[in-house]
């Protein structure tokens, strides 16, 4: 079995450049060291980012076509398993990348427009209890270009434009940060997809000091704080990460971030029966929210979006009933905190993340590795 720092050193010591992972400058370099003028690495940028491969590309000579292909390389996520939802549309996709680990990705099918929602790492290593991501640890982080190619490819295979982008897929994006900021950068940039900033969300379990680091980047995405718990005991229990950094840290990050950005932030909450989802609870949570967010000078508009949670077989963990979901909303708008129970699109799909690369047996040691070229 190959140990992490072996899997990663694949990619790491892998002499040819990753096309999709590099920026309009670092292609224009790579142009003129193939004797094309400068200018030519936007028509190239551009055509990458359309899901087209070098070898597609009718537009540039055969001889540069080579050279290319000699010092860099194209590959985008192959469609491994494809689900489609009969009662609403989302499609889930199993993705291999070229490593031969997979990743899931799911679009979902608004009436403003298509989302997908992207993994960011392949695996966890944030341990949350109620995560099926996390069970077989983190293997490696995703490059910026294999972010972005899930958005390519999914766009690619649906046909229709995807206008909205949530990183709430396997891994947790603040723990890949370099990567995943550089994925934010080129796919809003006017030369690719040119995805709004403000019609991406990104969600986190809280991890505090890159939050902080984020809300220095000036890119105003949408921030998901995964709460989850409205104590730190609580918290703790099912969440790792609150051990490193407790709430009140946490929500610290947030009025950073808010105060930087001006941008809305939602939290999530994964309602677990017998655990966070009592009245009490939600009485606790808008405490907690009103007292640490929202002053008489400064009003911060936030959301929370409850999340009955899915049922993992290994974690045992139930759903509370319909009933008590109710109660919980209500207690919290009697408090003046909205919420919204997350619809649940492609039930009959198990669109929820991490499961169907566990069905696939691709819970660790990638099967049928091949090297990237
Ligand atoms: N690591 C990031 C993003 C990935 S998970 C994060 O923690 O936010 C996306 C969301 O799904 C998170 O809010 C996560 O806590 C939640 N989630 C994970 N497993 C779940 C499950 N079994 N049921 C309900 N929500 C779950």
């Amino acid at each position: 079995m190959k140990t992490e720092a072996e899997k990663t050193d694949n990619i790491k010591t892998n002499k040819k450049a990753e096309l999709l992972s590099l920026s309009l400058t670092e292609l224009e370099e790579l142009m003129l060291s193939v004797g094309e003028p400068r200018y030519r690495a936007k028509q190239l940028f551009s055509q990458l980012h359309r899901g087209l491969s070098p070898a597609e590309m009718t537009n540039i000579g055969k001889l540069t076509r080579q050279k290319l292909g000699e010092i860099s390389y194209y590959h985008l996520p192959e469609v491994e398993r494809k689900l489609v939802s009969a009662i609403d549309g989302t499609v889930k996709y199993l993705f291999r990348l070229c490593d031969g680990n997979c990743v899931e990705s799911v679009v979902m099918k608004y009436e403003h427009g298509n989302t997908v929602c992207i993994s960011s790492q392949v695996g966890c290593r944030m341990g949350c209890r109620f995560c099926a991501s996390t069970i077989g640890g983190k293997v490696r982080d995703l490059t910026p270009g294999e972010i972005l190619g899930q958005v390519i490819a999914a766009q690619k295979d649906c046909g229709e434009r995807i206008s909205n982008i949530v990183m709430m897929g396997i891994g947790e994006p603040l723990d890949n940060y370099d990567n995943v900021l550089k994925f934010l950068r080129l796919v809003g940039s006017p030369d690719g997809l040119n995805i709004g900033y403000r019609h991406i969300s990104l969600s986190s379990c809280g991890v505090v000091d890159n939050i902080y680091r984020l809300a220095r980047e000036n890119l105003p995405i949408t921030l998901s704080i995964s709460l989850h718990a409205s104590d730190d005991e609580t918290r703790s229990q099912i969440m790792p990460i609150n051990n490193r950094w407790n709430i009140s840290e946490l929500l610290s990050a947030c009025r950073e971030y808010f105060a930087a950005t001006n941008r809305k932030i939602s939290f999530e909450y994964t309602l677990i029966d017998g655990k966070n989802s009592s009245v009490a609870s939600a009485e606790r949570l808008a405490a907690l929210l009103n007292s640490n967010l929202r002053s008489k000078t400064q009003t911060m508009p936030i959301h929370v979006n409850l999340i009955p949670v899915n049922e993992v077989e290994e974690s045992g963990l139930k759903p509370p009933d319909k009933k008590s979901v109710a109660k919980f909303v209500a207690a919290l708008e009697a408090k003046g905190i909205r919420a919204t129970v997350r619809r649940k699109l492609g039930s009959d799909i198990n669109a929820s993340c991490g499961q169907l690369r566990r069905a696939a047996g691709n819970s660790g040691e990638a099967t049928d590795v091949k090297n990237c070229e």
